[in-house]
């Protein structure tokens, strides 16, 4: 058929044109997220008729696009957040970057752009970070956040599948994130507005998904609230946070033994890889002292009742920027729920665990299958 003579994505075409001005780096205490980025861009353009054409490594700059192009008007737009870090003899390896492939190809096939070869991008990915590895700073909790992105290029205002897309990736060199240890943040369960139903594309990782989510944001936040916990449906079950799925950890009224909670893949919320991560190593190490680990619902207010018994042991939130976030309090229906901090402590016990075992898998301290090479 016509389909299988289209290019695949083939990173053995890589060709690469670096930049004669190099940047400047930053002092590493200075980096602000996503505010820096690298001297170099990895692209690779598809095309409807050609499939994948040959990848490049060029200069960092701008892209020049028509203003019909359609990612403007209808947002064919997908991406994924990923890191390489720097082990102590200086190598450098991605964190499960087949989960990231696998996440940006089904969120690039539900909004009808192309799929590709991930095993194919991650070699690619590795290339353009051995490129750009001066970037990293040579200290613990240093990292290059990648972002992958990948648009729709057809110059058209009709509405249909793009007839051709732009795969690029760029870096972002970031620094820990709580330089001076963990801060414990507090959230505001939102009851007004939802940010993903059943049936909807909330697991997929579009932008179209994050821009309407500010707003309730900067609700939460103008009433002191870092971020908002989206609750879903009559029975407000707890979801996820802005960038993070969430974990909870009781007390189990019922069984009586102590039970870590997220919630389901339904596809309401964003299938993150520290959630994948966080519940393998939970299964692996918690479970044989006695932990249950649940992927099921729960409902906002029977968080509330745990904590009102005493039964709420701790809450976090897990993503690839912070791995985990510890949380203090949920404001929900005007209440503030308490989640088991002491007034000293800014982190619970499993958060602290999670953070120090995926932490020393990510940096090369613990030789692990999930750190990998591009
Ligand atoms: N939920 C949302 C909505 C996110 O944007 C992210 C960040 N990608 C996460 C959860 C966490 O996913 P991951 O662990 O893959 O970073």
């Amino acid at each position: 058929s016509a389909a299988s003579q289209l290019a695949a994505l083939d990173a053995s075409k890589l060709s690469i044109t670096k930049t004669t001005t190099p940047k400047e780096l930053t002092p590493p205490k200075d980096l602000v997220f996503g505010k820096t980025f690298t001297d170099h861009m990895l692209t690779v353009e598809w095309t409807a008729a050609d499939g994948w054409h040959s990848p490049q490594i060029v200069p960092y700059q701008n892209l020049s696009l028509d203003p019909s192009t359609c990612v403007f008007h209808y947002a064919f737009e997908c991406f994924e957040g990923m890191k390489a870090y720097k082990d102590k003899n200086g190598g450098i390896r991605l964190f499960r970057p087949n989960k990231n492939m696998e996440r940006l190809n089904k969120s690039s096939a539900r909004i009808a752009l192309p799929t590709f070869d991930g095993e194919a991008l991650t070699k690619l990915i590795g290339e353009f970070v051995k490129l750009d590895d001066r970037f990293i700073p040579d200290a613990r909790g240093y990292s290059l956040y990648l972002r992958p992105t990948m648009i729709g290029t057809q110059k058209t205002l009709g509405v249909g599948p793009p007839g051709s897309a732009l795969l690029f990736v760029i870096a972002s060199p970031v620094g820990p994130y709580y330089p001076t240890g963990f801060k414990a943040i507090s959230l505001e369960a939102t009851d007004y507005a939802v940010r993903a139903w059943p049936g909807g594309v909330g697991d997929k990782k579009l932008g179209a998904n994050y821009a309407p989510c500010i707003l309730p944001q900067l609700e939460a936040a103008s009433r002191g609230f870092q971020q908002n916990l989206w609750l879903f449906g009559e029975e407000e079950y707890v979801t996820e946070v802005g960038t993070m799925n969430l974990f909870i950890a009781i007390k189990n009224k019922e069984t009586g033994k102590n039970e870590l909670i997220t919630a389901p893949l339904d596809g309401t919320i964003l299938e993150g890889v520290t959630r994948d991560s966080v519940l393998a190593l939970a299964r692996e190490r918690l479970a044989p002292k006695g932990w249950e680990i649940s992927e099921r619902k729960i409902r906002m207010a029977d968080v509330a009742q745990a904590a009102e018994e005493g039964r709420l042991i701790e809450v976090f939130g897990a993503g690839t920027a912070a791995i985990v976030s510890p949380v203090r309090s949920i404001s929900y229906r005007g209440k503030l729920v308490d989640c088991g901090l002491k007034k000293d402590e800014e982190a619970g016990e499993i958060a602290l665990q999670m953070k120090n075992w995926i932490e020393g898998i990510q940096y090369g301290d613990e030789p692990h299958a999930w750190r990998t090479s591009g």
